[in-house]
């Protein structure tokens, strides 16, 4: 039924899936959601079509009844934090995240600073599709204010955390939106910051906006040569972060995730909430603490939901979208910054050590090709013949896919949401475990097909 909103609001290419047109559009169905009334905070990464595409929205917003908070350039998590502050009725950011700059995006967050669910984005597509929006009368349009959102923002998160001593910290903000909010923090909190890629740049030249390997050589080389304490990297709207230690290596986002995990468990039982994909040593670390884990669904709505359903104490993806609910329920790269400051200071121990001390779990990732329309057959398939054919199976999670797991690692077979492939995950304990599991399932997978 949703055709507009994939799995963090509307996105595409400027022009061409979002156009201006579309942008009005979305603002007046999100006002005529709301009833014609109420504030909305507003804010945007700086790409080249954000100013364009928060022109549209704001016209939509105020044609539809609607007041308009504008924040101006800010990371996504800051959005959250303004609708909660000043008890706006919703909240709106624009951007596409970590995709190249051509694109643009525009994700809605409700009253209690939680991005829409599911279910509130087919009701904002409803009004859409069925031409229902309402525009008010002349008398009654909106009115627009500017609102410097983050000093208090960053207050917020500078009071979550005490530090002990001072670091030394390379940050590398891709240009995107967390230039306005990450150095400032850490120069706030006493660190020493130096800056790589921190001035806003819609063009985002200093390097990919996707905080992985690949796009941070720079900032591990700097981390090294200067002898930094620790790298930090966001994505185009600062929502996730991703490490580097003092040794200069990326940080092996499933680790960081199982020591972050561990480090937010405070009493026996507390919950934290991952992904099916996320690898066993998030289980293992929060186990050692007395924790549990819930899994869920990819995407960090899915994360958000199940928090607030478990009243978990924390929540996170390998993606670096990590949640920290006694702050708020948003993925926030400035605050989980400050989280990994925080365990370094705490433990007392370098962010090599502490990852060296993990078991490393080999995991490998294969696409196989199938068309859309045979994928739920597929997959209904791979389920019935995988418990028959996988005897030392311990547990099935139908949550997301088809999740397998055994004494001796897990697989994870799952039909991708955007393209024509069901993606297959593997760990293993050991690397000869991880292929054969591994290629018992592509067996599986591709008999599943054949039928
Ligand atoms: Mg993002």
């Amino acid at each position: 039924m949703r055709k507009l909103f994939g799995t963090s609001g509307v996105r595409g290419v400027v022009g061409d899936q979002l156009t201006p047109e579309l942008a009005l559009d979305l603002g007046l169905a999100l006002a005529t959601y709301l009833g014609g009334k109420g504030s909305v905070a507003l804010g945007k990464d700086p790409r080249t079509s954000s100013d364009m595409i928060e022109s549209c929205v704001t016209s939509g917003l105020l044609s539809g009844g609607c007041d308009v908070m504008k924040l101006g350039v800010v990371p996504t998590p800051a959005v959250s934090f303004a609708v909660r502050q000043f008890r706006a009725k919703a909240g709106i950011m624009i951007t596409a995240s970590h995709n190249p700059p051509e694109y643009n995006g525009i994700k809605f967050w409700g009253s209690d600073g939680m991005a829409y669910t599911p279910e509130q984005e087919e009701a904002i597509e409803r009004i859409y599709s069925g031409k229902q929006m309402k525009p008010t009368a002349w008398d009654r349009i909106g009115k627009v204010e500017a609102i410097d959102v983050l000093p208090g923002y960053i207050d917020e998160i500078v009071g979550t955390v005490k530090l002990k001593r001072s670091y030394k910290v390379v940050v590398d903000c891709g240009n995107g939106a967390g230039s306005v909010v990450t150095p400032y923090l850490l120069r706030k909190l006493g660190c020493k910051v130096v800056t790589l890629n921190s001035q806003l740049d819609g063009f985002f030249p200093g390097r990919g906006l996707e905080p992985s390997p690949e796009n941070l050589g720079e900032l591990c080389s700097v981390v090294k040569s200067i002898g930094a304490d620790l790298g930090i990297a966001h994505d185009g709207d600062a929502d996730r972060a991703a490490a580097v230690d003092e040794l200069g290596r990326v940080a092996q986002p499933d680790k960081l995730l199982g020591l972050i995990s561990a480090h937010q468990i405070r009493r026996k039982k507390e919950v934290v909430v991952t992904t099916v994909d996320a690898s066993s040593v998030v289980d293992d670390c929060v186990a050692e603490r007395g924790g549990k884990v819930v899994r869920t669904r990819v995407g960090d709505v899915s994360v958000a939901t199940a928090i607030k359903k478990h009243k978990a104490v924390f929540g996170g993806e390998p993606s670096g979208a990590w949640i920290f609910p006694r702050v708020h329920l948003a993925p926030d790269g400035p605050l989980a910054t400050i989280k990994i400051l925080e365990l370094l200071d705490s433990t007392g121990k370098k962010l090599s050590e502490l990852l060296d001390m993990l078991p490393e779990y080999p995991t490998v990732r294969e696409k196989v090709a199938c068309p859309n329309e045979k994928k739920a057959d597929v997959m209904k398939k791979f389920k019935i013949h995988a418990k028959r054919e996988f005897l030392s199976v311990k547990r099935i999670l139908t949550i997301d896919g088809v999740r397998l797991e055994f004494e001796s690692g897990w697989v994870l077979v799952r039909p991708s949401g955007t393209e024509p492939y069901i993606r297959v995950t593997v760990e293993g304990k050991t690397p000869t475990r991880a292929k054969e599991i591994g290629r018992k399932a592509a067996k599986i997978l591709k008999d599943a097909m054949r039928d």
